[in-house]
């Protein structure tokens, strides 16, 4: 049987995907494992090439942007000597970020090129700790977040199977989604987008019903005093307040404020939405201050989300130890990949604490996060950045399948989606290296 199972796999690596079960079983070689036996396989890390490009037209407007605006995305190809190629994704919200991410990736192929992909736990050791005296956590985490989804997709695809699959199998057979309205800056625009998503069966939606402050216009993603003049307060108040008539009383309406307040504001602004029924409070303020974290937790009437800039398990550990959130949304692609996205949750789930992963990219994001929120009991809510990602039928193979607030996954090996490498090439953004 051992031989049979041997010639069958060798025939169609690379060409057909298999039986899951059968194949696994070849498939896992010792980490020692130089000279693999003759029933064995080694699948190595080739190549690793972000792709850092601009998104497609038309990109949905969303409260306080431009229509039309280009959204730039980081992709992650590691190509195999098999010929599998797996994907992952690291977009990030600054260009500062996307540039450096950019050169880090390439020069990850001086560090693990040449490694067996069936070894994601080590390689993703071996990233955190090479940049340990830079900080292994932050941009690090952001190039193991990239790769550890890559191998994931490279492992599912060599097995014939659904990354959830490989985690322990579904607890669930969907997965439950928030997203946000858009049509701003008018208040009245927002309401309405909000009425379409509640329609569209959406049972929860996220908005920063904050206007920019001039403090916030001349530092872009800039925290300076964390305040906040009582129009802009205003302006929240009154659009919150038109979102929850317009959704009414049974669509969780959830507030990001996106770590830009300080103390005292974050605690007088929480307390003011908590007659509006908020579903939670997110960032209230900047990410560096569990004991700013604590004060606001301690002192408002609402729930508390936070992590979407937390890395790892590490950062995680304290926010849970301390009660300082009743919801935690790590990102996939920046705080370790679909490897720590499970552990965080694992760890949540002993504190019975739910976990909502963060989006703010592109589909790569969702469907590592889905996959991954498909194996964990104590998952909440996963958000896409928009109702609407048609957008993304641009560069990849198969549409995200959303029906009634839901995203479903398919039984394709990996992801479930290839990527076009011509628009990618074609749509590529050079950056120094
Ligand atoms: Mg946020």
């Amino acid at each position: 049987m051992h031989l049979v199972i041997t010639l069958f796999l060798s025939d169609h690596i690379g060409l057909q995907y298999t039986n899951c079960v059968t194949v696994h079983w070849q498939l896992c070689t010792p980490l020692s494992a130089t000279q693999p036996g003759k029933n064995e396989i080694t699948v190595k890390i080739k190549k690793i090439t972000p792709h850092l490009i601009h998104g497609p037209q038309p990109y949905m407007a969303s409260a306080g942007e431009e229509s039309g605006t280009v959204r730039p995305y980081i992709f992650v190809q590691v190509e195999t000597d098999e010929g599998i190629t797996g994907w992952g994704e690291v977009t990030n919200s600054t260009p500062a970020h996307n540039a450096a991410v950019t050169s880090l990736l390439l020069q990850s192929n001086d560090l693990i090129a040449g490694d067996d992909v069936s070894h994601i736990e080590a390689i993703w050791h071996k990233i955190f700790r090479a940049y340990t005296y830079m900080g292994s956590r932050g941009l690090t985490t952001s190039i193991i977040s990239g790769i550890d989804i890559a191998m994931w997709d490279i492992r599912g695809k060599l097995l014939g199977c659904p990354i959830y699959s490989l985690l322990g199998g579904p607890v669930r057979d969907r997965i439950s989604l928030y997203t946000h309205p858009n049509g701003g800056p008018s208040v009245a625009g927002i309401a309405r987008s909000a009425k379409a998503i509640a329609e569209s069966g959406h049972t929860a939606l996220k908005t920063d019903p904050f206007p920019q402050t001039a403090e916030e216009r001349a530092t872009p993603y800039g925290f300076l005093s964390g305040q906040v003049d009582a129009a802009t307060e205003n302006v929240g108040m009154e659009t919150i307040a038109a979102i929850r008539e317009a959704v009414g009383p049974d669509v969780e309406v959830l507030i990001d404020a996106h770590g830009r307040f300080d103390v005292p504001t974050a605690i007088r602004l929480a307390t003011r939405l908590a007659e509006f029924d908020i579903g939670w409070f997110e960032e209230p303020v900047p990410p560096e201050s569990y004991p700013a974290l604590r004060q606001v937790k301690s002192e408002v009437p609402v729930p508390i989300c936070v992590g979407e800039r937390l890395f790892t398990r590490f950062d995680f550990l304290p926010v849970l130890e301390e009660g300082l959130a009743d919801f935690l949304m790590p990102d996939v692609t920046w705080t370790g990949g679909i490897t720590e996205l499970r552990k965080i949750s694992s760890l949540a789930e002993t504190f019975y604490i739910p976990v909502s992963p963060h989006d703010a990219s592109g589909p790569v994001n969702i469907l590592a996060g889905a996959h991954t929120m498909m194996t964990v009991p104590n998952f909440y809510k996963l958000e896409t950045m928009r109702a609407d990602l048609s957008a993304y039928n641009a560069f990849i193979d198969h549409p995200l399948d959303i029906r009634n607030g839901h995203l479903h996954l398919s039984d394709r090996p990996g992801l479930g989606i290839e990527l076009d490498i011509d628009y990618l090439k074609a749509n590529a953004i050079n950056v120094a290296t």
